[in-house]
Parts: structure tokens; C-alpha cells; sequence
């Protein structure tokens, strides 16, 4: 999914047209700026692609879903649903606001579970947070069904899934709220920032003076704006934006690249018994960022993990035992070790996540490996590397199948 491999050219004249007037900053200065309004031009060019009325670019990932919560309104004591196989931005995003995060099953998509969502309802919560994890999604239809039933918010966090799609939309915007990151790993990448996307008015007025410390961005004077509610600074930098712009031409040309190289892969490995691939649920396409596959049981699923690194087949993940992305490996959240003391709402009401049973999604992830698809692969490159993935997880299968 790295967007830094095609960085080239284009990047560089975008962000020189910052350098030249060494307006970096997104708002004001609008003399000096020479008609570059980069941030403003992403944003634009971000709300067509994703078939959306309002993109809010801001500083990450993380702070897209900070800033998408607080703008519809969720905060102090606000519970929100959200995945065990995640990235830590997940619950920190929900923690930074004082909402409590609701961690319940994946399934066979390796993204939530509907039915353990709908388990989680309380009369405390307004939020469903699915994460499309690896290049796909959640089964957003059930979610939305739940979240209408349960008069809900459905935000989606589709970081690692642009370009993808759910029953013809773009990933991000079947929800209330979509959230993704640009970070330097990111499908594409402008160095660091994010984006909010949303049909909602409200929601987007609201995330734009969120972002900026309340500014109403009304006028041509920043010192005289006023300050309705109160904000953070979450801002976007001019040649941040500007990487992503050039970023975001490139999008199509990636994610063709992304499924080929994949379809190579999977073809191969669909003709080993005993793999099994990740569900996608109906009406989805991925985004073909990641090759998610399963093998019969955790120990086999180790061991060609381990066999696959030392043959030189890099970027597969293990996300089971990984430090960033799977309950297990967050410590930190399951004992509450904050450096600050945490709101009360979180430390008395937070469920007790070294008692949670979490065995439902340890059946999958477990079993799961994920090799990332990069777009820099020569063909000759694939080829030996889907080779070489097919030869050593049949010998490792080979004793349980003979
Ligand atoms: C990368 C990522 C984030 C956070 O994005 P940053 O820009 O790194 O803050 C959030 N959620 C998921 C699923 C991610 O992969």
C-alpha cells in the first residue's frame, strides 16, 4: 500500500509552488500566496474522488477520527464500538475525547463482528467505529442496519482501505462519517495528515472549526474571526497538502497496479489445500493493498510465518503477536497506563480488557497472514515472490494434507 514508492516529480512541483512563496501555512496571507491554496485544493479534489459533499483535511489519521467524534458530538462518557484487530490510533482517538471505546469481535472479514456490535449496545453508546482493516471492509450494510435500529453514528475508519468500495461506494462514504489517513505508509501519503469526509453539513462545519482552535473561517482577517465552541489545533500544513495532491492523481494508477500484483499472488495460493482467504463481505472490493490469507491452525500459521521471513519473502505480517495492532499486544490500554490521570468516565466504566474474551477473533487472527502489495514490484519480482510463498507453505502444510 506504500504511496512513498511512486513519489516523483509531481510531488516536488507541488510542493515547490509552497516554497516560492513560503506561505506554508493553509489559512490566511493570501497576497503573498501566489493562488496556491493547497490544502483547499486537496480537499476539493479529495470530496470528488471520494463521491462526498466535504473533506476536512487535518494533521493524521489519529486526529481525522478525534476531529470526526468531536464533531458530531461524541465525548465525555460516550461509548463507541470498535474492533480488537485495530491500530492504536482507534481507541486513543476515542480516549483523547473522554468517550470510553467498547473493544468486540472480528470475524472471517477480520473487521467487526455485526453481532457482537449489536451484543455491545448500551443505552451509553453512540458510535459505531468499524476499522477496514487490510485493504477491505467491514460487512457496512449489517452495520448500518444496527446503527439505524439503534439511532447510531456509523464512522468509518478507512485508513487502510482508500480506493476500495462497498455496494459502489467509496469506503469512507457509506457512513455518517469516513476518516483516512496520508501518513508515510498509507496507500497515498503526503508525509503526515488525514481527512474527515462526510455528507453531513453540520458535521463538516463543525470539523472545520474543530480543527482550528474554533476559527469560523469567515472573512479575510484571522485575528477578528470569532470562536463559537471550542477547539484544538489539528492543522494541515500547505506542503503536506500539497504531496498529497499529487498523491491523489496517482490513486488509480495504484490501485490497478495493487490488483494485479494481487491476483497473482492469491491465484497462486488459492491451489494450496488448506488456504483459505478473508471474507469479503457481499457487494465490497478491496483495495487490494494487502493479500489476507489463513492457514488450518495458529501453530502451522507461525510457522510459515517464520519460514516465509528467513526465504526472503518480505512484508508479511503476523498481526497475532504484533505490539500495534492486536488486543493483545496493548498492554498499555488493557491496564490503563496513561502518564496523565484518565477521566473518570474511562477508569470507572472502561470493560475489563484483560478478562474480555476475545477468543472468537483468536480463531482468525491467529491463522491469519497478511502480505502487503507493493506497487514497486517488477513482474519478474512478483513472480518469484508468489513462487516462493506457494513452495514454502506447501512443504509446511505438506505433513497435515499427506
Ligand atoms: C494509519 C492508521 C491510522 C492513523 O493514521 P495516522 O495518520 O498514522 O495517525 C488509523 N487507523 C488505521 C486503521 C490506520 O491504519
Amino acid at each position: 500500500m506504500p504511496g512513498f514508492e511512486v513519489f516523483g516529480d509531481e510531488e516536488r512541483k507541488e510542493v515547490n509552488d509552497v516554497l516560492e512563496n513560503g506561505v506554508l501555512m493553509r489559512y490566511g496571507f493570501d497576497g503573498m500566496r501566489n493562488g496556491h491554496w493547497k490544502a483547499k485544493e486537496f480537499e476539493a479534489a479529495f470530496a470528488k474522488r471520494m463521491q462526498v459533499e466535504h473533506c476536512q483535511l487535518v494533521s493524521s489519521g489519529t486526529s481525522a477520527l478525534t476531529v470526526a467524534l468531536a464533531s458530531a458530538g461524541v465525548g465525555a462518557g460516550d461509548e463507541v464500538i470498535m474492533p480488537c484487530f485495530t491500530f492504536v490510533a482507534s481507541f486513543e482517538s476515542i480516549m483523547m475525547l473522554g468517550a470510553i471505546p467498547v473493544l468486540v469481535d472480528i470475524d472471517d472479514t477480520l473487521t467487526l463482528d455485526p453481532a457482537a456490535v449489536e451484543a455491545a449496545i448500551t443505552e451509553n453508546t453512540k458510535c459505531v467505529m468499524p476499522v477496514h482493516m487490510c485493504g477491505s471492509m467491514a460487512d457496512l450494510k449489517a452495520l448500518k442496519a444496527i446503527c439505524d435500529k439503534h439511532n447510531l453514528l456509523l464512522l468509518e475508519d478507512a485508513c487502510q482501505a482508500i480506493g476500495g468500495t462497498f455496494e459502489g461506494k467509496p469506503l469512507g462514504s457509506y457512513g455518517d462519517l469516513g476518516c483516512f489517513s496520508f501518513d508515510f505508509v498509507k496507500t497515498i501519503t503526503c508525509g503526515e495528515g488525514g481527512a474527515v469526509i462526510t455528507n453531513n453539513k453540520q458535521y463538516a462545519v463543525n470539523a472545520d472549526q474543530y480543527q482550528d482552535h474554533g476559527h469560523v473561517h469567515v472573512g479575510n482577517d484571522r485575528g477578528a474571526e470569532t470562536h463559537p465552541t471550542l477547539g484544538y489545533n489539528f492543522r494541515i500544513s500547505e506542503l503536506n497538502a500539497a504531496v498529497g495532491i499529487a498523491q491523489l492523481r496517482k490513486i488509480d494508477d495504484i490501485l490497478a497496479l495493487q490488483k494485479k500484483n494481487y491476483t497473482i499472488m492469491r491465484e497462486a495460493l488459492s491451489e494450496i489445500d488448506g488456504v483459505t482467504f478473508r471474507r469479503v463481505p457481499e457487494g465490497g472490493v478491496e483495495n487490494y493493498s494487502f493479500l489476507n490469507f489463513f492457514l488450518p491452525t495458529a501453530e502451522l500459521t507461525q510457522k510459515a510465518h517464520k519460514a516465509l521471513g528467513a526465504e526472503g519473502v518480505d512484508a508479511c505480517f503476523y498481526w497475532f503477536n504484533n505490539n500495534w495492532h492486536y488486543i493483545h499486544g496493548w498492554e498499555h490500554l488493557r491496564n490503563l497506563k496513561s502518564l496523565m490521570p484518565l477521566p473518570a468516565e474511562i477508569k470507572t466504566r472502561i470493560q475489563n480488557l484483560n478478562e474480555t474474551d476475545f477468543s472468537k477473533s483468536d480463531v482468525w487472527m491467529s491463522r491469519t497472514i497478511s502480505s502487503l502489495v507493493k506497487v514497486g514490484w517488477t513482474e519478474e519480482q512478483v513472480a518469484q515472490r508468489t513462487a516462493t510463498m506457494k513452495e514454502v507453505i506447501i512443504e509446511i502444510l505438506n505433513p497435515i494434507l499427506s
